[in-house]
């Protein structure tokens, strides 16, 4: 499998996380790697398709089998895009809130001592 991709995740290790990412249990110190892996490795993004179709079409055939599977691939990249920005906002939030009270302890040595 030919990969020109210099990303920090090896396709190896790609295809080691597909079954996480699909399940949704994908940590997210990998989460940022894999997706920039997905888009930048075309052959590791038709390995995550493949996966995702032969999961998904497994479980809708023991369901009823109308389904759409390139509408319930995106609704879960979608679903994933969410998560990574709710915890880029969580790591932002804690950033801003450590400097805020780094300006609050400030301000209180300038008040104490002018
Ligand atoms: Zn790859």
């Amino acid at each position: 499998m030919a990969c020109r991709s210099g990303a920090r995740m090896n396709c190896k290790e790609f295809e080691h996380r597909i079954p996480e990412f699909l399940n949704q249990t994908l940590d997210y110190r990998y989460m940022e790697a894999f997706r920039e892996h997905m888009e930048k490795c075309d052959s590791c993004r038709e390995e995550l398709t493949i996966q995702f179709l032969v999961t998904e079409g497994i479980k809708h055939l023991e369901n009823d089998g109308d389904f759409d599977l390139d509408a319930e691939l995106g609704r879960l990249l979608e679903q994933n895009n969410k998560n990574l920005r709710f915890h880029q906002f969580r790591l932002s939030s804690r950033r801003y809130m450590i400097t805020t009270a780094l300006i609050l302890v400030g301000m209180a040595l300038i008040f104490q001592f002018g």
